[in-house]
């Protein structure tokens, strides 16, 4: 990769295949992450979402393409790529007879970090993950939730350029993960890391990441935003529209431009369009056709709806 895709990238994939004997777990995959940008891996089990990591991290080699983290080979230039990286994983790997503060301790020195800045990055990391007024307990009488707070207050420590988060929720009830995925947000915006998170949750992905790419069974399906993924796959949108009188007769849409069908009930239509650049001129033809509007409301597409669109394709051998 040359230096200038390395600034712009943090992540650059090209060709990848890994297979585990017989078995292909990543197929000819080629894609990249930007600086910065807080993107998702998402799939069902098996799909390939570990091993991508594990691959990313120099613990696999690839057996075909070529992978550069920050610039750096995994294969080659491990101690390179981890020294500026963060993993967590879905076991969180902290010491359970340890205190909160002796693991970040641990971890902080093994990672090499000085012992002032570590000591004052310690209790900076506790009072942002919450975890100042129970620092000294023993991390084995910790709930999950808290758990998970202490192991991505690990994987930031020593300012990863890089955080790479392996389902990290799975476990967790709603609440926990609501306060985890609030602080994967804040860590992203904080010192401009890049963050590649890997998940099986629709809700999660739709709601952290900047753009997201979808994996089966070692295929790259589709990425994007989810703006571009609903404009590629689920172009139809749905306007619910409620009106605050009948309609004195039935409204004359069938030949308006950019509108795909129409459902109307007395008080109450439904208008499917092509796009959402149809939504202003659909709102002003209502108007001029004298539609009282009460409500008007476009259905934006979820990444739910998008996800099992694609699962049908590769069902009906679309793609
Ligand atoms: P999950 O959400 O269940 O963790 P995943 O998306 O992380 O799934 P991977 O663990 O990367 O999926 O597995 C991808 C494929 O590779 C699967 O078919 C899996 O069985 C296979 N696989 C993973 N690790 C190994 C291994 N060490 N040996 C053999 N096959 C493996």
């Amino acid at each position: 990769m040359d230096q200038e895709m390395s600034e712009i990238n943090a992540i650059e994939i090209t060709g990848l295949t890994h297979r585990f004997g017989e078995r292909t777990a990543l197929n000819d995959l080629s894609y990249s992450v930007r600086r910065g940008e807080i993107f998702a891996l998402l799939g069902p089990n098996g799909a390939g979402k570990t091993t991508t990591i594990r691959l990313l991290n120099g613990l696999y080699s690839p057996s075909a393409g070529s992978i550069r983290v920050l610039g750096f080979d995994p294969q080659t230039q491990g101690q390179e790529v981890r020294c500026r990286t963060g993993v967590l994983t879905e076991t969180n790997a902290l010491y359970e007879r340890l205190s909160a503060r002796q693991n970040l301790h641990f971890f902080g020195t093994l990672s090499g970090m000085p012992g002032a800045e570590l000591r004052s990055r310690i209790e900076e990391m506790l009072t942002f993950f919450g975890l100042q007024s129970r620092a000294d307990e023993k991390v084995g009488t910790f709930s999950k939730g808290m758990k998970q707070r202490l192991a991505l207050a690990r994987a930031v420590l020593s300012r990863p350029q890089i955080l790479f988060l392996d389902e990290p929720t799975s476990s967790l009830d709603p609440e926990s993960a609501q306060q985890v995925h609030e602080l994967i947000r804040s860590v992203g915006q904080q010192d401009g890391h890049t963050v590649f998170l890997c998940t099986h949750h629709l809700d999660e992905a739709q709601k952290l990441a900047d753009r997201v790419a979808i994996l089966n069974a070692g295929n790259l399906l589709a990425l994007g935003t989810l703006e571009e993924l609903a404009r590629q796959f689920n172009p139809g949108l749905w306007v619910n529209i409620d009106l605050a009188q009948p309609l004195s007769a039935p409204l004359a849409l069938g030949d308006f431009r950019g509108v795909v069908q129409v459902k109307q009930a007395e008080q109450h239509l439904e208008v499917q369009v092509e796009s959402e650049k149809v939504i202003p001129a659909l709102a002003a033809e209502l108007v001029r056709q004298q539609a009282q509007l009460l409500s008007f409301q476009p259905n934006k597409v979820t990444l739910e709806q998008i996800y099992f669109q694609l699962q049908e394709n590769v069902r009906e051998g679309k793609k």
